[in-house]
């Protein structure tokens, strides 16, 4: 049950748990991960569950037949292949769970069909699956929490498939705090995992909003624009500079909304409206292939697919959907 005195930070909070990657209810145990004997007593649970991730993608069971299963025991795990890094992601309700970056030989691209993407199998398996995690988001077949538990596992497993080298002085790293460091044998370096902010922001003037497409959105999409925060910039220049870089726009207020971890492979989405101070477009054409201002009712539309000219707007599992949805729901 909703309080009736909810805040405005509470519908901040519910707008950024309804977006894809958003929903996460491990106790992720951070005081405990300097404890070795309790993540080990972990790690033997009987209960105990992992993620298992293979060059970027997950894994998981299809015997079933129906739902995917993204959780295996150790046991199952270890019959699939070699664990190259461990990490405690938290605990459930039901029991430890971790995530385990499995040596990328144990899966193999899958004989290719022409003008397909390359598909992967593990060799000899028919019962577990090498699934694209975007897909596995869009299809909604998993529960948000699963979902949520899955961007986790894929992003720090990611971060410790690409630093392995302690970044002062080049030393193999190893990890530490249950997987949440590495340290430098050699230097004596820590170094932590990462997480690149990303602005996606509603350039909105009046009764009208500002969407752009790049080229390599599926035809007819447009979504808000975006951007990497650069050091030493607020969220709000970012968003300023971002949009005046893609389209000439120049913005006022700028208002932040809700948040999207995005485990491609590690970012945090901070979506945001703001406001146009100007109306002319010149679209970068390096970034995007077209920018121009779409009505509250053709928003509308693109977000229902009912748009008259075929235009449509990102999925659910996107931050860039809620941004516009709440805005068009402002009208
Ligand atoms: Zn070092």
């Amino acid at each position: 049950m909703k309080s009736p005195m909810i805040s405005s930070d509470t519908l901040a909070l519910d707008l950024s748990a309804l977006v894809g990657f958003g929903t996460n209810s491990l106790n992720r145990l951070s005081e405990k991960r300097d404890d070795a004997a309790f993540i080990a007593s972990l790690r033997h649970a009987q209960t105990a569950r992992t993620f298992l991730i293979a060059r970027d993608m997950p894994l998981v069971r299809v015997t079933s037949g129906t739902v995917p299963q993204p959780l295996f025991t150790f046991a199952a795990a270890k019959d699939i292949g070699i664990a190259r890094e461990t990490v405690l992601l938290g605990q459930s309700a039901d029991g430890p769970v971790f995530a385990v970056l499995l040596d990328p030989e144990s899966i193999e691209a899958s004989a290719p069909t022409e003008g397909q993407p390359t598909l992967f199998c593990v060799p000899g398996r028919t019962d577990v699956a090498v699934r694209d995690l975007r897909s596995l988001a869009t299809e909604a077949l998993l529960s948000h929490d699963l979902v949520g538990q899955l961007g986790q596992a894929k992003s720090i497993l990611h971060w410790h498939a690409k630093h392995r080298f302690c970044s002062a002085c080049g030393t193999p790293s190893l990890p530490a705090q249950a997987g949440w460091r590495r340290d430098c044998p050699a230097c004596g370096t820590s170094h932590f995992p990462r997480t690149d902010p990303v602005v996606i922001m509603l350039a909105t003037h009046g009764d009208r909003c500002l969407l752009g497409r790049q080229p390599r959105f599926p035809a007819g999409m447009y979504s808000a624009l975006a951007g990497f925060l650069e050091p030493g910039e607020t969220m709000e220049a970012a968003v300023r500079r971002e949009i005046l870089e893609e389209s000439g726009i120049r913005i006022g207020k700028v208002t932040y909304l809700a948040s999207q971890p995005w485990p491609f492979p590690a970012s945090l989405m901070m979506g945001c409206h703001a406001e146009a101070l100007t109306t002319d477009i010149t679209v970068d054409d390096v970034e995007l292939e077209d920018a121009r201002w779409f009505s509250r009712a053709e928003a509308r539309a693109m977000l229902q697919g009912t748009h008259a000219d075929g235009l449509s707007a990102p999925k659910p599992v996107a931050i860039a959907h809620h941004i516009l949805k709440a805005w068009v729901e402002q009208g």
